[in-house]
Order: C-alpha cells, then sequence, then structure tokens
C-alpha cells in the first residue's frame, strides 16, 4: 500500500483525491490530511481514512479541532504543520495540492525529504521552478504533475527522449470569459468564477479567467520537463478534450484526450507508472464532434502576455508574477479592484522589480514574494 499524505484535502482536487482512493481499495492508505481552514470537513476526513496525521493551517480552526476526538496527532497550524507532514517518514507520497505560494516550504520539505510528489499546487514552481527540480535531483525525490495538462505533456513524453522534442503544444479552455464580447472591464467576481468545463477553487478559476494560470502553467512545465521556454505554444480549445500535445522533431505530434475529469490525472499521479481503470466517463469523439484551436489573445488577455514575459526573464521575475497574482486575485474576489486592474497590479509590480538576472537561492525568493505582495498591496490600495 501507498502511504499518502493529502495537503489541501478539503479542496476540490483533494475531495477528488480522496474519491481515487475510495476507488481504488488496499492501493493506497492515508496517512496525513491537512486542510486551509474547514475544520468540520477535516474532522470527518479523519474519522473516515483514520490517518496518523492531521493539520489545519488557520489557528483558530486548528484550536477547535484540538478539543475533537479524531485520534490522530494533530500537528498544528501554520506552515510548521504542512512541513512537517510533508517530510514526515511514514508518507510515500505526497500530494500538494495547496493554493498559491503558502506551498513552497512544504514542497522544499516533500523534496529534501525525496519524497513522491504529486504536484497540484503551481504556484511554488512558477516562483522557483529550476531551483526545485535542482533540488529533487539532489535528494532522489520525483515530482509528478496532476494538472490536467501539465500530467498530460508528462504522459506524451514517457518513453521519449527530452532531445527528441520540438514542442510543446499547452492547451487552454480559455476560461469563463474568452468568447465574452465587448470590456472585460466590468466584470464581476461571480461571472468570472464561472467557468465552463473545470469546476475549481476560487484562486485557480479566476486565474483561469485572465489566462493565469495558464501562463504559470508554461512556467511549471518548462521547469518540469527541461523545455526552453520559447518552445512552448500555447492554444485556446475550448471542449477540453485534448489535454496537451508534444511534437517531436520527426514531426510527430503525440496528445493525451479524455473527458475532462480531475480525477483522471489526479489517479494518474498516484498510481504510476502503472495505469488502473478510472470512473471517468469514456471519451465519445463522436459525441465530442468537432475540435477547435486558436492562438490565444494576449492584447485582450495580458495576464498572459505577462507571465510569457516573467519566463523570458527568469531571475526573480516569475517570483514577482505569482506574488503580485496572488494578491490582485485576492482584492479583485473581494470588490476592491476591478477585473482589467488584475494585470495592471502584476504590471506594475514587475515593473518596480530590480532584482538581477541570476537564479535566487531560496532565501532571496522568498524575501522577492514579501517584497512584490507589499508592493502588490500598495497598488491596489491606490487604483
Ligand atoms: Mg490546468
Amino acid at each position: 500500500m501507498k502511504r499518502i499524505a493529502i495537503l489541501g484535502s478539503t479542496g476540490s482536487i483533494g475531495r477528488n483525491a480522496l474519491r481515487v482512493v475510495d476507488s481504488m481499495p488496499g492501493r493506497f492508505q492515508v496517512v496525513g490530511l491537512a486542510a486551509h481552514s474547514n475544520g468540520e470537513l477535516l474532522f470527518r476526513q479523519a474519522l473516515r481514512y483514520r490517518p496518523t496525521m492531521v493539520s489545519l493551517f488557520e489557528s483558530a480552526a486548528s484550536e477547535q479541532l484540538k478539543g475533537r476526538r479524531h485520534g490522530c496527532r494533530n500537528l498544528g497550524s501554520g506552515v510548521e504543520g504542512l512541513v512537517e507532514m510533508a517530510g514526515h517518514p511514514d508518507v510515500d507520497l505526497v500530494l500538494t495540492s495547496l493554493v498559491g505560494g503558502v506551498g513552497f516550504a512544504p514542497l522544499l520539505a516533500a523534496l529534501r525529504a525525496g519524497k513522491t510528489v504529486a504536484l497540484a499546487n503551481k504556484e511554488p514552481m512558477v516562483m522557483a521552478g529550476a531551483q526545485f527540480m535542482r533540488e529533487a535531483k539532489r535528494w532522489g525525490a520525483r515530482i509528478i504533475p496532476v494538472d490536467s495538462e501539465p500530467s498530460a505533456i508528462f504522459q506524451c513524453l514517457s518513453g521519449s527522449p527530452r532531445t527528441g522534442v520540438r514542442r510543446v503544444l499547452l492547451t487552454a479552455s480559455g476560461g469563463a470569459l474568452y468568447r465574452r464580447k465587448g470590456s472585460l472591464d466590468r466584470v464581476r467576481a461571480a461571472e468570472a468564477l464561472r467557468h465552463p468545463t473545470w469546476k475549481m477553487g476560487p484562486k485557480i478559476t479566476i486565474d483561469s479567467a485572465t489566462l493565469m494560470n495558464k501562463g504559470f502553467e508554461a512556467i511549471e512545465i518548462q521547469h518540469l520537463f527541461g523545455l526552453d521556454h520559447k518552445a512552448i505554444e500555447i492554444l485556446i480549445h475550448p471542449q477540453s478534450i485534448v489535454h496537451s500535445a508534444v511534437e517531436f522533431q520527426d514531426g510527430s505530434v503525440l496528445a493525451q484526450l479524455a473527458s475532462p475529469d480531475m480525477r483522471l490525472p489526479i489517479q494518474y499521479a498516484l498510481t504510476h507508472p502503472d495505469r488502473a481503470p478510472s470512473l471517468v466517463r469514456r471519451l465519445d469523439l463522436a459525441a465530442a464532434g468537432s475540435l477547435t484551436f486558436q492562438e490565444p489573445d494576449f492584447r485582450r488577455f495580458s495576464c498572459l502576455a505577462l507571465a510569457r514575459a516573467a519566463a523570458a526573464a527568469g531571475g526573480g521575475l516569475p517570483a514577482v508574477l505569482n506574488a503580485a497574482d496572488e494578491v490582485a486575485v485576492e482584492a479583485f474576489l473581494a470588490g476592491r479592484i476591478r477585473f482589467t486592474q488584475l494585470a495592471r497590479v502584476v504590471e506594475t509590480t514587475m515593473n518596480a522589480f530590480r532584482g538581477g538576472r541570476g537564479l535566487p537561492g531560496f532565501a532571496e525568493v522568498v524575501e522577492i514574494d514579501q517584497w512584490a505582495r507589499r508592493k502588490a498591496q500598495e497598488t491596489c490600495s491606490r487604483l
């Protein structure tokens, strides 16, 4: 039995991961569950899966959990609980489905403990992807992507040497607003949160609506698979059936196709290199009808252009991009800035950054992250 810890067990990926675990009895033992603030659901999950450790990030929720009988060791609140769980000797595989930069230290802890990491939390890879890959190599750890598009590329690449890759075709649904006519200036959070094909948490759904999520994925896969950022091409594919494709030097293009259902890439990350029957509805291509592809509109969705610029510049700029986006999305969800101001906050923060071109160490990335958050907050309050 593979012993797994789920960081982010009450979110959309975490709950789907537990459905995958349920569907494969005898295959996985859940040894750790960590959540942000949903103590009620974490408590129910603890009673059902009987992990040895639990942790709640928010201290008030964590205090409440302490008074309840769940039979597990409570690792306490904050990032320390996540870090301890991620590196714990009883864990074989860590699924990190945390949201945002908070997953940075837990990912580092898991890699330094030589774990296999099933990664859904892409932000740390945006902040310091090259450094995390170096760390993984050093400690014999492994990162397997959970997100559907990076998973597709991972599947297309298996069995082929990286040197044979000409380019990667990274597909994007386009999010909630791609086909919306007129100005995006007055788009409210509720509308931007209505994703056409994927049901996900609020941060990633807004990032999908701005296409920032695709820019993040491009940076993530650049590091995961050792690609040149110029070899990554983004295509809008509203049907979300082709989850991405790889073009090889000989002109062959391999794609991974499936019904849009997160349980599939989650399951593959957990069972890799094995494949097993899944709960996912089988793909009916005739019923799917036509599959369409088009180049993204970088002007209207300028967050994507900013992410591409950060990828090209490298150094500390991707960490600035990530931090500013996190602050901007929070401000947008709280109704403090308008939809079109999301890109402005990110751009203003990026323009203010005076970092060197070299690859910053982990401590320096954390400093850059904190600086960029302050700067982005300032910009938000001035808008
Ligand atoms: Mg994705």
